[in-house]
């Protein structure tokens, strides 16, 4: 099927150089061109009937391309500042097929408190297709040096991390792994390209559930990757097309409808997840509280070298997992669930819920405790989200 990594300019290209809030609205597929409708149109077709056999057209087959689908590959590859954007089925969809760049005997250096699929997929799967992977604390860039093997190809960061939110120093690994030669992947998700763009502390891929704050409704399970350069660019796109793991075009198109309000989303997230963060670093019966805007947040200064925001994940630790289980038992607001990112706050339980895959004792080492809960803060009233959760601590008490 052919590739479309050889058209001419680039329909992002009049749009590179406005602010980050103008390009969420104008990037490009915003008006439709032959109509002039004010959203893309959801192509909902599988093939593409082909006029002339000596002129080949832009799509053929909707798993190799779609207009709609490539609206939003465009406007993600537009906000992360790189060169193409591929739109999976899920943030695990993505990641997996970016880690389909590797070959047998490669091996990788992942961040060791990284997203617990990612850690499934790297100590389940990938190990039967000889992809060895060696987790490494990241705060520290010796331990990511030592790491270092003959066979070593790739480098996955996570920063902030899930859940207790360390900072890696992205410029730091990239720079070190672009003189050893190797593939630098993050998992932008916590952040979005609101608040952090990996691209330009020298990541080649950046991968994203947009099951969170991308789509931003808890209503689109989807992934996106966006490649640095244009020969990343035809390798993900060859593997995109290979594997077949697409997203489809309702969902490429809801997900379209929820970015453009990221700016003004991000902006009532952050807010009320400061408030929050003080509330509980306040709290007397809380143990500890993990969010990078607070004062004494470990490498708070490197989080602010490399990101415009805080994001809205606030984690912390309410003592024990009894009464972990009792907080969770009587809030009111937020959704009791796995994900985050969402209108509505959501407060999940690592220990679980989304780290279950990991064993007790790793799981501890790394600061997942089973009194840990993390508090994805949504757009309600901030009044109302610290008084629910005020009744919920008080009542867990007893
Ligand atoms: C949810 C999540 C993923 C996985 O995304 P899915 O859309 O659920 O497949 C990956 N990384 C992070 C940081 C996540 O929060």
């Amino acid at each position: 099927m052919a590739d479309k990594t050889t058209q001419g300019t680039h329909p992002n290209d009049h749009h590179k150089d406005r602010a980050f809030a103008t390009k969420l609205i104008h990037f490009g597929s915003e008006i439709d061109r032959s109509t002039g409708a004010s959203s893309v149109p959801i192509y909902q077709a599988s093939t593409f009937h082909q006029f002339s056999l000596d002129e080949p057209q832009e799509y053929d087959y909707s798993r190799s391309g779609n207009p709609t689908r490539q609206a939003l590959e465009d406007y993600i590859a537009l906000l992360e500042g790189g060169k193409r954007g591929f739109a999976f089925a899920s943030g695990m969809a993505a990641i997996s097929g970016a880690f389909m760049l590797l070959s047998a005997g490669d091996h990788v250096i992942c961040t060791e408190d990284v997203y617990g699929g990612t850690y499934r997929l790297l100590t389940s799967i990938l190990p039967r297709m000889n992809i060895e992977t060696t987790f490494v604390d990241m705060t520290d860039i010796d331990r990511v040096k030592a790491a270092l093997k003959p066979n070593t190809k790739a480098v996955f960061l996570e920063t902030p991390s899930n859940p207790t939110l360390k900072i890696t120093d992205i410029a730091e690994v990239a720079g070190w792994a672009k003189e050893h030669g190797l593939l630098t992947m993050l998992d932008n998700t916590f952040m979005t390209p609101y608040h952090q763009r990996p691209i330009e502390h020298g990541i080649d891929i950046v991968l994203h559930s947009a099951t969170k704050f991308l789509g931003g409704h808890s209503d689109v399970t989807a992934g996106l990757a966006v490649a640095a350069n244009d020969s990343l660019g035809r390798r993900l796109k060859q593997i995109q097309n290979g594997l077949g793991t697409i997203l489809g075009v309702q969902d490429s198109w809801l997900l379209m409808r929820g970015m453009k309000t990221l700016k003004a989303r991000m902006e009532a997230h952050e807010q009320s997840a400061r408030q929050l963060a003080a509330w509980l670093e306040a709290h007397p019966s809380i143990a500890a509280v993990y969010y990078p805007g607070l004062p004494n947040h470990p490498r708070r200064d490197i989080h602010e070298k490399q990101s415009l925001g805080y994001g809205a994940v606030v984690s912390f630790d309410t003592g024990s997992g009894e009464r972990t289980k009792r907080l969770l038992s009587k809030v009111r607001i937020p959704l009791v669930a796995v994900s985050l990112g969402a209108v509505e706050s959501i407060l999940s339980y690592p220990a679980m819920m989304s780290h279950a895959a990991m064993p007790r004792e790793v799981r501890l080492e790394r600061g997942i405790t089973d009194g840990l809960v993390r508090y994805s803060v949504g757009l309600e009233d901030i009044a109302d989200i610290i008084e629910d959760l005020e009744q919920a601590l008080a009542d867990s008490d007893r």
